[in-house]
């Protein structure tokens, strides 16, 4: 599944289409599309793992989930699941799901979670994790879209790892400072992967994500589906200790 700075990567290389006019909408999505005809493309934003095309009273945000994927200027042998066409160009998204929304992003959505935004408030998470999630482990959280919006698997394994933090650990034994940390990491990690995406280079770059053993002290790794979100993690049981 895409991750939050996929999702901007793809936001940024959507910005020539930023003021352009969109003739129409297509796609066998469900969602309404009359409204799409015609009218100016005010902005193009990500808000974590959605891309946000905004018009001026309302917007769409796109969810590519599992298996979804964009093409602009081209098309698969299937069907788009939605699609927005301008004068001479097109984007195309397949297996995505759409969603409208009246009025703009900050209606709906808190910036200040979004871990590559510039409003994003390492404060209010830390508060948010330390009342509402302290009986919860920190894996699990970590993987909570509502606080932190963008992260996936990759970011929380390699983010753990950083800030040596055994993913069972429960919120409220950690301590404050590792927490801080941790925040510190999962917001450094995102940046270095948008800068990996320019050249394809994610995966081979990762500490532990996809590899076998701890590049700091040849531990093998514990590689098991752990916790409650029951995603493949990847832990250095040395390195990471597990606050209980
Ligand atoms: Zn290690």
């Amino acid at each position: 599944m895409p991750e939050g700075p996929s999702i901007l990567f793809l936001r940024n290389k959507l910005q020539r289409f930023k003021g352009k006019t969109v003739s129409e909408a297509s796609g066998y999505g469900e969602m309404d599309k009359s409204k799409i005809e015609n009218i100016k493309l005010e902005d193009i934003d990500a808000f974590g793992k959605n891309l946000l095309f905004v018009f001026k009273d309302f917007f769409i945000a796109v969810h590519l989930g599992l298996f979804g994927s964009m093409l602009v200027n081209k098309r698969k042998k299937v069907n788009a699941s939605f699609a927005l066409h301008f004068a001479e160009s097109e984007i195309n998204f397949y297996v995505a799901k759409t969603k409208f929304y009246q009025g703009k992003p900050d209606d709906y959505f808190n910036f200040k979670t979004d871990i590559l935004k510039p409003e994003f408030d390492a404060d209010f998470v830390l508060n948010e994790l330390q009342t509402k999630h302290s009986e919860q482990m920190i894996g699990d959280v970590l993987m909570d879209q509502n606080l932190f919006t963008g992260v996936g698997n990759i970011i929380r394994i390699e983010a753990l790892y950083h800030a040596k933090i055994h993913p069972d650990s429960m919120i409220n034994v950690i301590p404050e400072k590792k927490l801080i940390f941790l925040i510190k990491m999962v917001v450094e990690y995102s940046q270095e992967f948008l800068e990996l995406l320019k050249t394809d280079k994610v995966k081979e770059s990762a500490t532990i994500y996809g590899k076998k053993t701890c590049p700091k002290d040849k531990t093998e790794l514990v590689i098991e589906e752990m916790g409650k979100v029951k995603r493949k993690t990847y832990v250095c049981e040395k390195c990471q200790k597990l606050y209980k």
